[in-house]
This record gives C-alpha cells, structure tokens and sequence, in this order.
C-alpha cells in the first residue's frame, strides 16, 4: 500500500518539486493512481473536487514526459526544451478557470523538470495562444471547443499524443462538449494512454469511457458525490429580501475568505455592490466578466486582496483557492451535484471548512432534491 511519496516510483526531481508544492503525503486518489499511471494503463477516477486529483494525474505525466532523464538540464539547471516533435500531453477541461489551475498545476510540479504547459481556452484571441504553440509546449490544457477550433484550422497537430486526460468528463459532457471530446479523441494516436477523472459516473460518462478507454484501472475516492466528510454545513430559511442582510450580518460576525455562489449574474452583481457598501474586500466571477477580469478577481481572491468573491456556478467550477473558509449558497443550487461541487470548494485536501446555505419558502424542491441525495437534513440554524 502507497502511503508516502518515498513508495512511489518518483525521481528526486518530482520529489524535490512535490516539496516545494507543499505536499507532504499523497491524499488517497494520488496513493491509487500515480502506479498505474506511470506503469502506462487507462485510468478512470471517480473522485471529488478536493481530494487532489490534479496533482494525481500532473505528477506521473511529467515523470513519464521527463522519463529517462536525458532530457533533464544539466548541473547549471537551466531548463532545455523536452519536446521536439509536438505536444505529448493534452488535458481537457470544462472551463477556463479549470484549464489555468490546472497549468498552474503543471507549472509548479514540472518547471523545475523543463516540461512547458500552454492553455489554449474559448474567450481569449487566437495570437498568444499561436504564440504558446510556438512555444512547442509538452503539455496542453485546454476546454475543448477551442482546442477543437485549432485542430481545425491546423494550427495544431494532436498526432504526436501519448497522454490524454479528460478531466471533470461528467461536467463536460453536461455542458453539451460531447461532440469535440469525440472528435478530439479521434484524431488523436490510438495508442494513446487515456486518464478520466470524474466526480459522478453518469451513463454518458461510462460510455465515453467504454468507447475510449482500454482495459481501465477504476479507482473510486470517497463517497461519490458525497460532500467531504470535513464541512460543516448549515442551512438558514431566510425569504429573498432577507438574504442580503443575512449575509451581511455573516461577514461581520465571521473572518475568513468567503465564497458566495448566487442563481445569476445580475443577482451577483447586486449582492456584491451591497457588501462593497458595507465595506468589504470584494469582488465578481461571472460569463458577462471578460478574462482578464476574471484572471485578475481570482488572482486577487487567492491572494487576499478580496475577501469575498461572489460568482455563478459555471465560473466558479473548479476554482481553487485553498484558503477559503467559508462557502455561501445565497442561492441553493437546482442540482444536488452542484451543491456537493460548491460546498467542496472548502475543505480542500488538509483544511476543514463551513458551508451556509440561504433557502427562501420556493427554494424547498430544490432543498428536498438535495437532502434527498445528501442523505440526510442540511443542519438548520
Ligand atoms: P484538486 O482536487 O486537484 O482540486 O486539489 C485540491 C487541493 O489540494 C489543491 O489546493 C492542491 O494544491 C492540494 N493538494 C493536492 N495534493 C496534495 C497533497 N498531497 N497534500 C496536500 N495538499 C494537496
């Protein structure tokens, strides 16, 4: 059984890096999964957001990119170029903040190893990503309409692939990305090596993986679709025009990072002019914010200079910012998939986290859905 990273087939380059990423032991997806992906099988992993499953399939993909060591710098360390061919590895996000933390991720643990990452994601012009694949990146990661676009207009070969992963599948199949993903895979190398990693395992999502994947290791991490067991939860009946006071009254009375999810953009946007009003730190994450806007409230979010980030559901998939407390549900969630996605935004890998959720009298369906799937009552105040 795998309990420390010394188990684990890694070279002292990915150990030394693993260090500096401040990661200590390997949470249980990463304990399940980095074997069998440096031993070259498909993988599925039904894991939650949370449980480090980034960092599962980051690290064995830049042992296998940097395998053998004689791409590795010499003494002076400076980095040299791995790839000279194409891109070897692709990951396939949902959405655009996914696909940057997910480079981040990549950045982090394989910098140091000479392995470069591009994102090549919808809403951005085409000319820095043109420049990126200039770059001859070892790794792409990318949401899969606009990864799609440069495979059609050959701006892109994905015919040097030896890893793909496809990462959140069930969110990207709800999000009607079916028809690229396909595509994508396609024309990619059948002899590829395949990763999927999803919280819930949908029919879609076991057919794509049926069609796609070859004799898979199946590793499942917690509960599935199971909020992790360190949130606290708790749940205020409060009708709409209470809200807002309710959530005040919460920011004064309790420090931390919070993290409010509301059911639209223009609610967003109204609930963060009433707390700028009462003083707070804070800033928005929603479709209608263009990318720079949104790179800089969440880089701003991360790093303290906004206590609160207030964002709609899409926005805020995926996001990770490690340091926040405390989750808000202003608006309860229609499915109890998001809820668990939300509430799993605190409480990521070593921290524990309290999650409120505001339900006015016609938001109770959506509450029973979500008791119904939790298993139990959300706590009352
Ligand atoms: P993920 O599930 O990939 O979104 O990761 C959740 C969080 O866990 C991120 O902030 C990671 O940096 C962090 N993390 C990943 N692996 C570890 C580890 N072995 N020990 C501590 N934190 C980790």
């Amino acid at each position: 059984m795998v309990q420390t990273f010394s188990d684990l087939a890694l070279t002292p380059a990915m150990r030394d890096a693993i260090a500096r990423a401040g990661y200590s032991t390997p949470t249980p997806i990463q304990a399940q999964v980095i074997g069998p992906i440096l031993e070259g099988r498909d993988v599925i992993g039904c894991a939650q957001t949370g449980t480090g499953k980034t960092a599962a399939f980051a690290i064995p993909m830049i042992e296998i990119l940097t395998r053998g060591g004689a791409r590795l710098a010499p003494a002076d360390s400076r980095p040299t170029r791995l790839s000279a061919a194409g891109p070897r590895a692709l990951v396939l996000a949902p959405t655009r903040e996914l696909a940057l933390q997910i480079a981040e991720t990549f950045d982090t643990l394989g910098r140091a190893q000479g392995v470069v990452t591009v994102v090549l994601i919808g809403g951005e012009s085409m000319g820095p990503q043109l420049s990126g694949l200039q770059r001859r990146p070892d790794v792409i990661v990318a949401t899969p309409g606009r990864l799609f676009d440069h495979v059609e207009r050959r701006t892109l070969g994905l015919g040097t692939l030896r890893i793909v992963v496809l990462d959140e599948a069930d969110r990207m199949l709800d999000m009607g990305f079916a028809p690229q993903v396909e595509r994508i895979l396609r024309v990619t190398p059948l002899d590829r090596q395949t990763l999927c990693f999803s919280a819930t395992m949908p029919t879609a999502v076991e057919m794509l993986v049926r069609r796609h994947l070859v004799r898979p290791v199946r590793v499942e991490v917690g509960v599935i679709a199971k909020p992790v067991a360190k949130v606290t939860q708790v749940l205020y009946q409060a009708p709409i025009q209470q809200k807002t006071p309710l959530l005040l009254k919460l920011l004064g009375e309790e420090g931390g990072q919070t993290l409010v999810f509301t059911r639209t953009k223009h609610r967003a946007d109204r609930v963060a002019r009433a707390v700028g009003a009462a003083g707070h730190r804070v800033t928005r994450l929603h479709a209608d914010r263009s990318m720079s806007q949104r790179r800089e409230a969440l880089d701003g979010f991360r790093s303290g200079r906004y206590r609160v980030l207030i964002a709609t559901d899409i926005a805020a998939r995926g996001i990770d910012v490690p340091a926040i407390a405390h989750v808000v549900n202003f608006d309860l969630p229609h499915t109890a998939e998001d809820y668990i996605h939300r509430i799993g935004r605190t409480a990521r890998a070593e921290a524990s986290g309290r999650a409120t959720s505001f339900a006015a009298p016609e938001e109770h369906e959506q509450l029973r859905t979500i008791e119904r799937h939790l298993g139990h009552p959300v706590p009352r105040h």
